[in-house]
């Protein structure tokens, strides 16, 4: 399991004592955090800094260590930060800084002047802090008593949101084939990608899978058709398409781990030595939290793997889906977003069914596919898009329904939501701020998680929501 690694700072004017006594605490706030995000983190104690030497020493640790995934500092007592400047140098993980106390209450009766050098986060943490904000290094601060919920909540987002960009910088993109051709969106600055995200985006041909397909054995099939059988009902007599499918997707699962890749693109326009564009098998593998973008889109391939990994341990679902069309009824508008085939299975509230259909472009066979109808609750809907001088995060929060009416002819998985704070403002706002039809929606994440990758990633951040308003629409209009 991914850790944080805890260093506490302090100094060596106090004495002995009040050094043993700052170690205690926090071991002990050490094991309580722990217990509290048992399943999510491990947090580790490092060496007091009390020196600069320490600092550097602690901070070697963090950068060394493949399962850290970011670091948390806490000032108990004061410690003069120009000690830490060498060592926060060093530091590209996420860093969180604890603005918290040893002691809820003040102890009225007995405070003296010993227990106020003892515990003086409030002197200590200014002084870090400037010299956080001095260096400009991006960092988190959860503020109260550590043993509070709303801190240990703080705390837990933060290390989700850690893990989320540990898996960022180890994510590799696969991409069969190019973009799609003419489209803007999903194209962009691979090579900034990789500076500012860790992002590998690497191309390999379709005929890659192809082959891999074409070496599958019976055996093998047969595994994956009992996979799909026990999770899907099976509604097709055409079982020669899924089982094409599972041959896809066991050709992708051999691909992925050969060349350690977390997320893939195709598209259908380049299917050379393919029977089917990939349907179940990209629905079934993003339920496996594997990153996918079509149409050659891997930026959304890429920010769906990190964000299924943000939301890992949450209740809800999270994944890759595209804008389609609306029911502008007044006052009760929806979208029906869904894609030509590749729906993530994670959506679903009905047992998939697997379904064969003729697909109107890619000039390929009729392919298999998951349908569903969607999930429903409060969610996100996020999206990033390259802006030529920096990158963009969008996110709207939205209300996933249930859809109103079934849709018999409709061959392919859906979702359903209502945009916020209403559609016109919703959805003015998400084309004024230029956002993509691809997306990640979310009914696990929040808008503050979204909010709290971007400040980590240094990336611009755009919200909407029950706060967007009109007069909003003209900042994002006078761009
Ligand atoms: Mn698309």
């Amino acid at each position: 399991m991914e850790k944080l690694y805890f260093i506490p700072g302090s100094q060596d004017l106090y004495g002995a004592e009040c050094l043993a006594q700052v170690a205690a605490d926090c071991a002990e706030m050490t094991a309580f955090l722990n217990e509290k995000l048992e399943g999510t983190i491990r947090i580790e104690l490092l060496p007091t800094v009390e020196t600069s030497e320490i600092c550097v020493e602690d901070m070697k640790k963090v950068m060394c260590d493949d399962d850290c995934v970011g670091v948390i500092t806490w000032m108990h007592t004061f410690s003069p930060a120009k000690m830490w400047i060498k060592g926060l140098q060093m530091l590209n993980k996420p860093l969180l800084h604890l603005h918290t106390q040893a002691n809820e209450k003040l102890p009225y009766d007995t405070i003296d002047m010993d227990f106020m050098n003892l515990n003086q986060a409030a002197h200590g943490d200014r002084e870090y802090s400037f010299i956080l904000a001095r260096l400009g290094i991006a960092h988190e601060v959860v503020a109260g008593y550590y043993k509070h919920d709303d801190f240990i909540a703080g705390v837990k987002r933060f290390a989700q949101v850690a893990k989320a960009i540990g898996l960022s910088k180890r994510t590799r993109v696969a991409t069969f084939g190019n973009n799609m051709r003419d489209v803007a969106v999903t194209d962009g600055n691979r090579l900034e990608c990789e500076i500012r995200y860790g992002w590998e985006i690497k191309y390999w041909g379709i005929g890659e899978i192809a082959k891999l397909a074409d070496e599958a054995t019976e055996a093998e099939v047969d595994a994956k058709m009992a996979e799909y059988t026990e999770k899907y009902t099976m509604a097709t007599d055409n079982i020669e398409a899924v089982r094409e499918q599972a041959r896809y997707e066991i050709a992708l699962e051999k691909f992925i781990a050969k060349n350690k890749v977390t997320a893939f693109t195709d598209n259908f326009q380049d299917l050379f030595g393919m029977k089917q564009l990939p349907g179940i098998a990209a629905q079934n593998l993003m339920a496996k939290g594997v990153g996918f973008g079509p149409e050659g889109d891997y930026k959304i391939s890429a920010f769906s793997s990190v964000l299924m990994k943000m939301a890992e341990g949450r209740e809800g679902a999270t994944g890759f889906i595209e804008d389609y069309t609306y029911d502008l009824t007044p006052g009760a508008e929806l979208e029906l977003a869904s894609h030509m085939l590749e729906v993530p299975a994670s959506f679903a509230a009905t047992k998939p069914e697997i379904q064969v259909h003729h697909l109107g472009i890619g000039g390929k066979a009729d392919p298999a596919r998951l349908v569903f109808d969607g999930v429903t609750g409060d969610g996100i809907q996020v999206t990033l898009v390259d802006m030529g001088d920096h990158f963009r995060i969008i996110c709207a929060d939205i209300e996933l329904v249930k859809q109103p009416l079934p849709m018999p002819n409709l061959p392919v998985a859906r979702i359903m939501y209502r945009h916020k704070p209403n559609f016109k403002i919703g959805t003015a706002a998400w084309c004024y701020a230029g956002g993509a039809h691809h997306s990640v929606v979310s009914t696990a994440l929040t808008r503050d998680d979204i909010a709290m990758f971007a400040r980590l990633t240094g990336t611009e951040l755009i919200t909407i929501g029950d706060d967007t308003t009109e007069a909003d629409l003209q900042k994002f209009f006078m761009r």
